[in-house]
């Protein structure tokens, strides 16, 4: 029986990662789950699973959780505070973590499954973003393994032979394609970018997701936090990654090799289906997802993401070529920017702007080796930039 632990468990691929484990109950067993302060939906995620334990970063939650879960029998433990978080993704019964908090915010619990050699199931690509080598040297030291959740990235992962860790140069590999939808505005007019919606910019064609990867898809800033995911996971660099608008979202990415042979995964655009080739890995299970049906799709379409219509791309590959500092000073100041357009603080068109600002305002520094406390202070200062300028750009 293999334990696992959820961590962002009421979000999306949290409630995506446990309709797969529900489908295995033989094989897989959920020993914690943890979220942020969704109460309600962590008690009835608690009587479904029957975890041994549950965490809740607000403090507030925790109690509320407490008194909801009061007549279950045999409920979870409940931990509360952001560091029960690390807590529960180094627990002894937990053989897996599934790290799917959404931000910078699931750094410090994502590097602590790391450190305790789990294997680690990453979907929270803003821990690979602002802190890339020093998640990357933990998993090598401790012998953890780090599968990609996030699709693109397990598309590739699926189509490099499995000692990829060599490099590309030495696998013949001539470029990775990084697909995108080009998300809910891939043909608004430009001119009307600046009075989109939170709603219009969250209703993405093809995929659910939480709200801030959903509009992060609509600027296309989620591509450019996948290239710099990319970066780390595969041991590139970013001019050996080009992306790729494709509509249907079927193709899910691809690799292209120097004989001329370009290999893909196909899928239905449901994230059961990264979750549990990461959880059956080397083998396959059941996800719950329907079979592709290549005669429903009919075509399959790409075209160049233009840089006037997703200036977010541009920016991430200006910090994925800076490297040092320069992702997390991007990373920051982009979610402070979304949670401002999501608050209608903001116009859509200024979330570009405001990190653009915030890149110029503090340069990239090489990174000292110290650890997590260099680029925890990075992110605190560029989000302090990031607040700053939300006042310039409406204004
Ligand atoms: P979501 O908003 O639906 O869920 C986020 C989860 O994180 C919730 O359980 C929430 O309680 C928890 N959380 C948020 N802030 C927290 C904090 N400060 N402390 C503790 N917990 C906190 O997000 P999502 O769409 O499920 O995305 C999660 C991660 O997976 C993101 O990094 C996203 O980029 C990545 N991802 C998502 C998808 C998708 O289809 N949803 C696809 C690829 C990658
Ligand atoms: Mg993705």
């Amino acid at each position: 029986m293999i334990g696992i632990s959820v961590l962002g468990a009421t979000g999306s691929i949290g409630i995506s990662t446990l309709d797969v484990v529900g489908r295995h109950p033989e094989r897989l067993r959920v020993v914690a789950l943890a979220a942020r302060r969704d109460a309600e939906g962590m008690a009835a995620l608690c009587r479904r699973h029957r975890p041994v334990y549950a965490a809740m970063a607000d403090k507030g939650a925790a109690s509320r959780l407490r008194e909801l879960l009061s007549g279950v029998p045999s409920p979870p433990e409940v931990l509360a505070g952001p560091e029960s978080l690390e807590t529960l993704a180094t627990l002894p019964e937990a053989d897996f973590v599934m790290a799917a908090i959404v931000g910078a915010a699931g750094l410090m619990p994502t590097l602590a499954a790391a450190r305790a050699g789990k294997r680690l199931l990453l979907a929270n690509k803003e821990a690979l973003v602002v802190a890339g080598e020093i998640l990357m040297r933990t998993v090598a030291q401790s012998g953890a393994v780090l599968l990609p959740i996030d699709s693109e990235h397990n598309a590739i992962f699926q189509c490099l032979p499995a000692d990829y860790g060599r490099g590309l140069d030495a696998l013949g590999v001539e470029c990775i394609l990084l697909t995108a939808s080009g998300g809910p505005f891939r043909d608004t007019p430009l001119g009307e970018l600046p009075a989109v919606t939170p709603e219009q910019a969250c209703a993405h064609p093809n995929w659910d997701m939480g709200r801030k990867i959903s509009v992060d898809s609509a600027t296309m800033m989620n591509k450019g936090l996948e290239l710099i995911e990319a970066c780390w996971l595969f041991a590139t660099t970013p001019d050996r990654i080009r992306v790729l608008i494709h509509p249907q979202s079927v193709i899910h990415s691809l690799v292209q090799y120097v004989d001329g042979s370009v290999l893909a995964q196909l899928g239905n655009p449901d994230m059961r289906t990264p979750i549990a080739h990461a959880l059956a890995w080397p083998e396959r299970m059941v996800a719950g997802v329907a079979p592709l049906d290549l005669i429903d799709v009919a075509r399959l379409d790409f075209e160049a993401p233009g840089s006037d219509r997703y200036p977010c791309l541009g920016l991430a590959s200006r910090a994925a070529a800076e490297g040092g500092t320069a992702p997390a000073i991007l990373n920051a100041a982009n979610e402070v920017a979304v949670a401002a357009f999501l608050e209608r603080r903001i116009p859509f068109t200024s979330i570009a702007e405001v990190v653009a600002r915030v890149l110029d305002g503090l340069p990239s520094e090489p990174m000292t080796g110290e650890g997590v406390a260099q680029v925890l202070e990075v992110d605190r200062r560029a989000r302090a930039l990031a607040e700053q300028n939300l006042g310039v750009s409406v204004g």
